[in-house]
């Protein structure tokens, strides 16, 4: 018996409804180990290349990973990966939540979905036994409508509902898949693919935990945890969420403000972490206008996400669908110029409840709203509404308008680089994306290592993909235990882009590429601030699993199969180096206002850096893609074969 994962895999064509279950041995989990790896190998294997993404041949996939549902924080999370329907390239995206360890639970490790329902269906998984159900009633619901039905109609209330909002059931491209109405695998419009395929929800109730191998190391590492929360670098993120970064980020001049010409915001304090803890407190004085708590995902004790209820008031918020994250703050507030609190908390609840994810639509307004200040838009295109910097009431009617593809909306639905390639007249300009997907708020003309990582990141722009700069410049005495033991002990100058800090963004690329398969929470384990450092996962996985001989060289070098399949994925659908840019704003336009005043990107030295990252990576330097002797090495001839390398 495996120690962690239940070693079946549930596979499922809705075309036909027929389901087969694979049962693979140690050495694919040992190779893969779950999540995006682990779902990599099925996307590479099962799915030719050049599907439609919102046809029947696309493969969504779901998976777990070794480490799911162990009594410790961090470890309940999903990741969801199918071909894009925004970007074309790969698609993925992880949540946590409880439906993650519920499904292991429930016996399975993944699930493997193909094909189209010929109406919508729901699938139910319980303590190894799977059925598909009509699901037409539930078909235009909101998430937590349609929690609430599925939950009292199997007669259940600790089951857990996955989703695809109506926004899904609509093709927005940036649909996301959400769970417990308020976690989102937001990215990359993986909602979309779900709805494509009439599939509304994955519903899971399960019984039986995985077996540890060596339950009381795990014990005592979930307990060093616990006793070191309120010490740990992570203190604030606990008590105040991920919006705690906008403070950080405004001190450091990496707050994007109106569609990334500024690096700082004048009115930041009003869409700060603490002014939501803040408001708590000053509104119950008022009469209980604002309440504000939190809430965790399975067995984690960092307890980071927020709830926000706002009971009167131009913009009331239900608590059942959560509170803005950092990015969602920024993407709403900043980004789009307001600093309407309630308004920003609004916009995602519409996103948590229609299945939208919040960075996507944030930046495609604030595009919007660039264009419309540039005058290249005008209330004649925006169904008379007025997009002038800071206008929070056109941000919310927006994003709702979005959700439900109405007017306007419908056209921003398809993302900023479509809508623009339809709008035309020149607002290609205002564009902030890479290979189609909106960045999101964390700059690179500040983050210099992030213009590589989001120019060449197969599934497009992306702040969870690599530990950012600081932590190898200014912060780097804070944490250099750690990134000693990966092999850093140089810290470098502020926006270096030398051989030295790009051989430490790959390497942090290729631990938070592991994190992605081992499906761990990147607030909890990683390189530097994080609660857990890497020696720490060492353990983890060994605690879990009994593989006595994993250690960090055996977790970098999954993260960097994980990323080399990503890469060769993309090749078979046509993408290569050229398609590894940056948006021309980044070299063109220098930030205005505070410490990065006048701060962009130099062409040349990006393109140096791409050739130094590439040849890092060992890939070809001219195109960016894996070579056969790399993918060798990791265990990948078979898919050298498919490229033809
Ligand atoms: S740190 Fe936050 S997001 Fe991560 S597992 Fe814990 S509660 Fe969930």
């Amino acid at each position: 018996m495996p120690h962690g994962y239940n070693a079946k895999i549930l596979h499922i064509d809705l075309s036909n409804s027929h389901f087969s279950i694979e049962e693979p041995g140690e050495d694919f989990y040992r190779q893969y180990m779950g999540g995006s790896a682990l779902a990599m190998y099925y996307l590479l294997r099962d799915m030719p290349p050049a599907v439609e993404p919102l046809g029947p041949e696309n493969i969504l996939v779901l998976a777990l990973s070794i480490l799911t549902g162990a009594a410790i924080s961090g470890q309940s999370r999903m990741t969801a990966t199918a071909k894009s329907p925004l970007t074309g390239a790969i698609g993925d995206s992880q949540c946590g939540g409880y439906w993650p360890a519920e499904l292991k639970f429930s016996g399975f490790d993944a699930i493997v979905i193909k094909g189209k329902a010929d109406k919508p269906v729901y699938l139910w998984i319980h303590d190894g036994e799977y059925e598909l159900r009509e699901a037409s009633h539930l078909w235009g619901k909101t998430t937590g409508e349609v929690e609430a039905v599925i939950k009292e109609e199997l007669g259940d209330d600790k089951i857990e509902v996955l989703q695809v909002g109506p926004a899904g059931e609509k093709g927005v491209r940036f649909a996301g898949i959400i769970n417990m109405s308020n976690r989102a695998a937001g990215r990359t419009g993986l909602g979309a693919v779900m709805g494509s395929k009439n599939l509304k929800a994955v519903a899971v109730r399960g019984t039986t935990r995985p077996t540890i191998a060596d339950k009381a190391k795990l014990n005592q590492i979930a307990k060093w945890g616990v006793d070191n929360l309120s010490e740990s670098d992570i203190a604030g993120l606990s008590k105040y969420g991920t919006a705690d970064v906008v403070s950080a980020n405004q001190s450091t001049g990496t707050l994007p403000t109106y569609n990334y010409n500024s690096g700082v915001f004048d009115k930041w304090e009003a869409i700060d972490g603490t002014t939501m803890y803040d408001t708590v407190l000053k509104g119950a004085s008022e009469g209980k206008q604002y309440r504000e708590g939190r809430d965790t995902c399975y067995a984690c004790t960092v307890r980071c996400k927020r709830i926000v209820e706002i009971s009167d008031g131009k913009y009331t918020v239900d608590p059942h669908y959560g509170g803005p994250e950092y990015e969602t703050m920024a993407t709403f507030g900043s980004y789009c110029g307001v600093d309407d609190l309630a308004a920003i908390c609004k916009a995602n609840q519409i996103c948590n409840m229609y299945g939208v994810d919040t960075i996507s639509c944030g930046a495609t307004i604030a595009w919007a709203y660039e264009a419309f200040n540039q005058g290249k838009l005008t209330t004649e295109d925006t169904d008379g509404l007025d997009l002038t910097w800071g206008n929070a009431d056109s941000m919310v009617i927006l994003t709702e308008m979005i959700a439900t593809r109405e007017g306007f909306g419908d056209i921003l639905a398809e993302g900023s680089e479509r809508a623009a390639k339809m709008i035309g007249r020149g607002t290609e300009a205002f564009l902030i994306t890479s290979k189609g997907q909106e960045a999101p708020a964390h700059m690179p003309q500040v983050k210099r290592s992030l213009a590589v990582i989001y120019a060449t990141n197969p599934f497009g722009a992306d702040h969870q993909s690599s530990e950012h700069d600081p932590s190898y410049e200014e912060d780097f005495e804070l944490f250099a235990e750690r990134l000693e033991t990966m092999g850093f002990t140089e810290p470098q100058k502020p926006q270096s882009l030398s051989k030295e800090k790009l051989r430490f963004t790959l390497a942090s690329q290729h631990m938070y590429s592991a994190l992605d398969s081992l499906n761990l929470c990147q607030f909890v384990y990683g390189p530097a601030w994080q609660l857990y450092g890497p020696a720490d996962i060492v353990e983890v996985v060994r605690a879990v699993t009994g593989w006595d001989d994993i250690d960090l060289d055996s977790l970098q070098r999954l993260g960097e199969r994980r990323l080399n399949m990503m890469r060769a994925f993309n090749a078979r659908e046509g993408f290569d180096r050229h398609h590894d840019k940056l948006p021309e704003k980044f070299f063109d336009k220098a930030l205005k206002g505070g410490v990065s005043d006048g701060w962009k990107i130099d062409r040349d030295e990006f393109e140096t850096a791409l050739d130094t990252y590439f040849k890092l990576c060992h890939w070809d330097v001219e195109t960016g893609i894996p070579t056969r002797a790399k993918l060798e090495e990791l265990g990948l001839d078979w898919v050298a074969d498919q490229l033809d390398l």
